[in-house]
């Protein structure tokens, strides 16, 4: 029996990338630098080194070294415990001529678990890099709490700076047996997905929601459901998987923004998913793709 997707059940979503990470945290490590010194020198501790913000490789996943491999000036990330056992990264900068790992590649060479842990690694280490000084004063930041903070080193200002993470929606716009996907000219052949944009400040996730469809596809939209989030950490975004519900359905499409925008209906998606279709899905990585997933279980 098809289901209401904003009344229904929603399946549950599972193999999203990057929402694998295990890792306690270890808050109260970060507060105590005395604890946090205990963690480095644990027999059991590990250091993920970055290469410019790619992942280092072994063969069968990531490659962790012991913590001798931090110099005396290197600031260390206290990412959290594997079982008791600190896990910490770093990043060095990548051999001249390198070209960043290719996200779909990317994809096959880290299991579920290993690559929520790298987008944790990757977004702070990515936010360090791009906060060496203060954005109050300008002067230099040195890290703090196990690198959950920059301190601004001017006795004047003495700043505190936090990482970030930018929302982001994204959602499939659903009228009856349809839905609504776009494509970007940079996309591969054939492939559409869910549109998406970035909340602004002052803004509901709803708000974003309805702005964004009406900005892209010039489609008015009434309930929007949350579905799923999901950590991108190109930089540092959190997807906000939402389904939204059409108010109307002629498409003007932003053409800054979009190639083309189209109504599939759901014989299209079912098709598109098994591997068939008039379009491409975007990859089981992204959270486009369980999105399409969900609705097309829900209506079944
Ligand atoms: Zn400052």
């Amino acid at each position: 029996m098809a289901l209401d997707p904003f009344t229904g059940p929603v399946p549950p979503i599972a193999g999203l990338g990057f929402t694998g990470n295990p890792l306690d945290r270890a808050d109260r490590l970060r507060q105590d630098p005395a604890l946090l010194a205990q963690s480095a020198a644990h027999p059991e501790a590990r250091l993920m080194v970055l290469a410019g913000l790619d992942p280092p490789l072994a063969r069968d996943g990531l490659d962790w070294q012991p913590m001798a491999e931090a110099g005396a000036g290197d600031e260390l990330l206290l990412l959290g415990l594997d079982a008791g056992a600190p896990r910490f990264a770093l990043a060095r900068p990548s051999a001249p001529g390198q070209r960043p790992l290719d996200l779909r590649k990317l994809a096959g060479l880290l299991s579920e678990v290993e690559a929520g842990i790298y987008a944790q690694a990757r977004s702070m280490l990515g936010w360090h890099d791009r906060h060496r000084h203060c954005a109050v004063c300008g002067a230099p930041t040195r890290a703090e709490k196990g690198g959950y903070l920059r301190r601004c080193t001017s006795g004047m200002c003495g700043a505190e700076h936090f990482p970030r993470t930018d929302p982001v929606t994204i959602m499939l716009v659903i009228d009856g047996d349809r839905c609504l996907l776009g494509r970007k000219k940079e996309f591969p052949r054939r492939s559409y997905s869910a549109l998406a944009g970035f909340l602004e400040p002052g803004e509901t996730i709803e708000d974003a929601v309805r702005r964004e469809v009406m900005e892209e596809a010039g489609i008015r939209c009434g309930q929007v459901r949350y579905v799923a989030s999901q950590p991108w950490p190109f930089p540092s975004s959190l997807m906000i998987g939402c389904f939204a519900e059409a108010l109307s359905d002629a498409i003007t499409i932003d053409s800054s923004e979009l190639e083309d925008v189209q109504w599939f209906d759901l014989d299209a998606c079912e098709a598109a998913l098994a591997g068939h279709g008039p379009f491409v899905v975007a990859p089981p990585l992204a959270i486009a793709h369980h999105l399409l997933k969900a609705w097309v279980e829900l209506r079944r």
